[in-house]
């Protein structure tokens, strides 16, 4: 057993005031980690350290910012190995795609550390030749950053990097069902340089997570997370008039006509659902396939869903790992089993997945349904795991209005060899990504967020470090003249 103390002005706390609980891992099913539930006074603790830390921090110019940041990038490459042994312990991704995300992590200090250093305002030309206006790129001061349990890292790093970059000082906190991981990360970030209290972590539930978007040194939030906690956030936070970035869920809608390429669309439809065991925000849940391809891409998933190796996460031969905790297991088991009932034709999987090398594991069969309406829970609810819903449609309108016709907004992708239609429907997709003959493809320099229900505000790219930051406008009169202020102005 690792045991964990919280993260707060550079070290970790030995005692605790509040309950422990543990982290278990999902392929032993046994407790791995024991880690401390923060109180209302350690959230407290460490949102003062953080205010305490954040003017020398935003003060430090931008080049020793970058250096810094730069230096958090070397030892993420460094430590990536064990770091995604940490993450895939913790929440049975497999090792193949936590390692990839660790130097994607590295890759976006990367990219935001050359923005620490060019935060430029603007100067603005007024009506009044003699008033000279400017802007700065203010950080907030202290942000709270929650995160959830699927990818903490990836989660963590798609904000922190430009939270830093900008001049903020940080509380981080991780899911209670996957928190080691962005412990681990804290020591890294101490030994490449980055002074004690500018990034803090407190573990636990709900109550740590709402401590945080009370306390008054907290002055804004970014929350990744499911659409119901998102609203009980944003309505808590809209309280205090707190500014927050919200990146919730999704049931994404992948179109494939009937001109794209059927072996490139089955790739890409088994990547957007299969993918991290389909916990990912952005997964191709519902699978939109134009009838003239429809049998063929439908048996084709079939076939290849029914070959994917499941296995010990750590394995680099897995191509699955398990969910990643016991109550998402239960609810994808129930959604499964909701769609059968419903009407649902099941083509692949269809339950639970046991055998001698899965052991104790959570984990479950990919599953596809198809001949799903649109109406069906299958189709409209986020199930956060390996289940698939393919829809036929006959025209591009129809695929439109179904693709449309939910109350998520995060992704979208299209397969077609046709331009023109690529670039028609682009516009009518009510999401903040569409993929375009690709699925689930992230840069560091691409914004990524949603619309309607999944959320607001924009991550990674230009945008992403934006969020960090406030407008501050400066007027200098330079005329030397007293204005009369009840003078009347023509
Ligand atoms: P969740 O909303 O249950 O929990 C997320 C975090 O919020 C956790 O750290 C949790 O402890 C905390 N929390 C819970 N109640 C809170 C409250 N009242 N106040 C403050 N904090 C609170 O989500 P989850 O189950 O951990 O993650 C799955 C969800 O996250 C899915 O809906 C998924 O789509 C979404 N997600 C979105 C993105 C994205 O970038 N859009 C990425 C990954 C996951």
């Amino acid at each position: 057993m690792r045991h964990y103390g919280l993260f707060i002005d550079g070290s970790f706390t030995t005692a605790g005031e509040g309950e422990t609980f543990a982290a278990v891992n999902p392929f032993t099913g046994r407790p791995w980690a024991e880690l401390r539930e923060a109180s209302a006074s350690e959230v407290g603790a460490a949102a003062e350290a953080a205010a305490l830390a954040q003017p020398g921090w935003a003060a430090t110019n931008g080049a020793t910012r970058a250096q810094i940041l730069n230096r958090i990038a070397d030892v993420i490459v460094e430590h990536a190995d064990e770091m995604a042994v940490f993450e895939s312990t913790d929440n049975g991704k497999i090792i193949r795609e936590t390692s990839s995300q660790m130097l994607f992590a590295a890759r976006l200090f990367r990219f935001y550390a050359g923005y620490a250093d060019k935060l430029f305002g603007s100067t603005i030309p007024l009506d009044n030749p003699t008033i000279f206006d400017y802007t700065l790129r203010e950080p907030y001061g202290v942000v709270g950053l929650i995160t959830a349990w699927n990818s903490p890292i990836t989660l963590l790093c798609n904000k922190l990097p430009a939270a830093l970059a900008a001049g903020n000082a940080v509380v981080v906190k991780p899911s209670e069902h996957a928190s080691v991981s962005t412990l681990e990360f804290c020591k890294l970030l101490s030994e490449a340089g980055l002074p004690p209290g500018v990034v803090n972590v407190v573990t636990g539930g709900a109550a740590v997570g709402a401590a945080m978007v009370e306390h008054p040194a907290i002055s804004k939030i970014s929350f990744t997370g499911s659409p119901g906690v998102g609203r009980k956030i944003g309505a808590a936070a809209g309280a205090q008039l707190k500014p927050v970035t919200l990146e919730l869920g999704g049931k994404s809608p992948n179109i494939v006509f009937d001109d794209a390429d059927p072996e490139a669309a089955t790739i890409g439809a088994l990547a957007g659902i299969f993918g991290a065991t389909g916990q990912t925000c952005v997964a191709g849940s519902r699978l939109l396939v134009q009838r003239g391809l429809y049998d063929e891409i439908t048996e084709r998933l079939a076939a290849r869903a029914a070959t994917i190796r499941l296995g010990d996460p750590l394995d680099t031969a897995s191509e699955m790992g398990t969910v990643a905790n016991k109550p998402q297991f239960d609810r994808i088991l129930a959604s499964i089993e909701a769609a059968k009932s419903d009407g649902a034709r099941l083509v692949a999987g269809g339950g639970a997945a046991t055998g001698e090398a899965l052991g104790d594991g959570l984990f479950i069969q990919p599953t596809i349904f198809a001949d799903v309406r649109n109406d069906m829970a299958l189709a409209q609810t986020e199930i956060f795991g390996p289940v698939l819903a393919i829809l036929p449609f006959d025209t591009e309108e129809e695929a439109l209005s179904i693709a449309n016709d939910i109350p998520f907004g995060l992704a979208s992708g299209i397969w077609t060899k046709d331009i023109s239609r690529a670039m028609r429907l682009v516009p009518k997709l009510k999401s903040g990504v569409v993929w375009v003959n690709t699925y689930r493809m992230v840069a560091a320099q691409a914004p990524f967020g949603g619309t309607k229900e999944s959320g607001h505000g924009r991550e990674r790219g230009a945008e992403g470090i934006m969020e960090f930051t406030t407008t501050k406008n400066v007027m200098i009169d330079f005329s030397s003249e007293a204005r009369d202020p009840f003078a009347i102005k023509n």
